[in-house]
């Protein structure tokens, strides 16, 4: 069987969390979509081209993970990629609550949907796409939080 596992987000931007995350879950599926949400009513901070471009680049040695975008429904994107599976990261009780309804209301609307949760490391719990924004809004270094392979974008 194929086992492909979608990774859903808006990686805006991608940081170690992730990649961390991404890395973690390689051996357990055989194939892995890094799947970036495109949606209308939240805007993004960094360009859509960009935020590719930085995962790309994170993944470029890792030939069973590629990236996608969509709109719509993640389990609609689920069956359109025909992958049964959907990951994500757990960093605190908050986002245990926040992802705890929204894998169940996927369970509802998709029954072959499995959420798979993968614990942060404890290093990379304070990493968050919305504190690396504020920090390079403010012109802060954001190095220690990105992938290093996306370290020349930033300096
Ligand atoms: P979303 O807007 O869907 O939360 P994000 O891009 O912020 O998208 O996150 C995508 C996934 O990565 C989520 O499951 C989130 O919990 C997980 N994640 C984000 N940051 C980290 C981190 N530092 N460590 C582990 N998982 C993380």
């Amino acid at each position: 069987m194929n086992k492909v596992v979608i990774f859903p987000g808006s990686f805006d931007p991608i940081t170690k969390g992730h990649e961390n995350i991404i890395k973690r879950a390689i051996p357990l599926f055989d194939s892995i979509v890094v799947a970036v949400g495109e949606n209308s009513e939240k805007k993004s901070y960094f360009k859509l081209k960009d935020r590719i471009q930085w995962i790309e680049e994170v993944l470029s040695d890792l030939p069973t993970v590629t990236v996608e975008t969509y709109s719509g429904l993640t389990v609609d994107f689920c069956k359109q990629m025909k992958a049964k599976y959907l990951l994500r990261g757990l960093r605190t009780s908050a986002d245990f609550e926040f992802e705890r309804s929204i894998g169940q209301i996927n369970k509802r609307l998709y029954p072959d949907i499995e959420t798979v949760f993968m614990l942060a490391f404890p290093e990379f719990t304070p990493i968050t796409s919305s504190i690396v924004r504020d920090v390079h809004r403010h012109k802060g270094n954001i190095l220690d939080f990105i992938p290093t392979s996306i370290h020349s974008y930033f300096k």
